[in-house]
């Protein structure tokens, strides 16, 4: 899954970018408003975190932007601010969670696996696809009960498969999901993590849509 990081403090945007990746998400990173904007609205983003105090366009304004657009992507605000009224101003603007500086990167981890869940229509954090269980949480993958290894974007990608049971992803959207800017993409990675996923799990679990792309076929629970 794919995250706009949205923060003008180079250090803090530094950190919080880097633990987003080691939760085994790819993150693109903007220091302004108006970068971001333009981000969202060419790239299929999973989530937002959004500082408010930004340069081009704040985040609020941002934020009402998105919601006046349409665009129901999760939003978790990123804020300095602590009175209720910035709070509440936060919320009514759009945003689905609220998390005040200075936080620990733990809980930034957590609250944006909730936020991904509840918009993904997950239940729990545990992802159920006939004899296979995701665990979201810790990023452990179950066969049959037994725990299998996966390296993170093998689990990614099955991820993004699963969320998606019954629907077609493309080559493209496996790529855009797993990788943010300026990472160098081979040109049969995706095909090597189907493959391995096959492998060490079984072979008739993703079909291949020749010419469009990948998919697990729904209601194998
Ligand atoms: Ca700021």
């Amino acid at each position: 899954m794919r995250i706009l990081l949205v923060e003008d403090d180079t250090l803090l945007g530094k950190g919080v970018s880097a633990g987003l990746v080691q939760a085994g998400w790819a993150v693109d990173w903007t220091l302004d408003g108006i970068d971001a904007e333009t981000a969202l609205h060419s790239i299929c983003y999973d989530a937002v975190v959004l500082d408010l105090g930004l340069p081009g366009m704040d985040g609020l304004t941002l934020l009402g932007r998105l919601r006046a657009s349409k665009h129901s992507i999760p939003v978790l605000v990123l804020t300095a601010r602590e009175t209720l009224a910035d709070r509440v101003a936060g919320l009514d603007a759009g945003a689905d969670d609220y998390l005040v500086k200075p936080f620990d990167l733990t809980e930034l981890q957590a609250r944006l696996r909730a936020l991904l869940r509840r918009s993904k229509g997950a239940t729990g954090p545990l992802l159920h696809h006939g004899r296979i269980v995701l665990d979201l949480t810790s990023h452990k993958v179950f066969l049959d009960s037994a725990p299998v290894e996966l390296s993170a974007r093998e689990f990614a990608t099955l991820q993004e498969l699963m969320m998606n049971a019954g629907r077609v992803r493309t080559r493209g959207q496996l790529e855009e999901s797993l990788y943010g800017w300026g990472e160098e993409i081979g040109s049969n990675t995706i095909e090597v993590y189907i493959h391995n996923l096959r492998r060490k799990l079984y072979a008739d679990l993703i079909r291949t849509i020749r010419g469009v792309g990948y998919t697990i076929t729904a209601g194998n629970n």
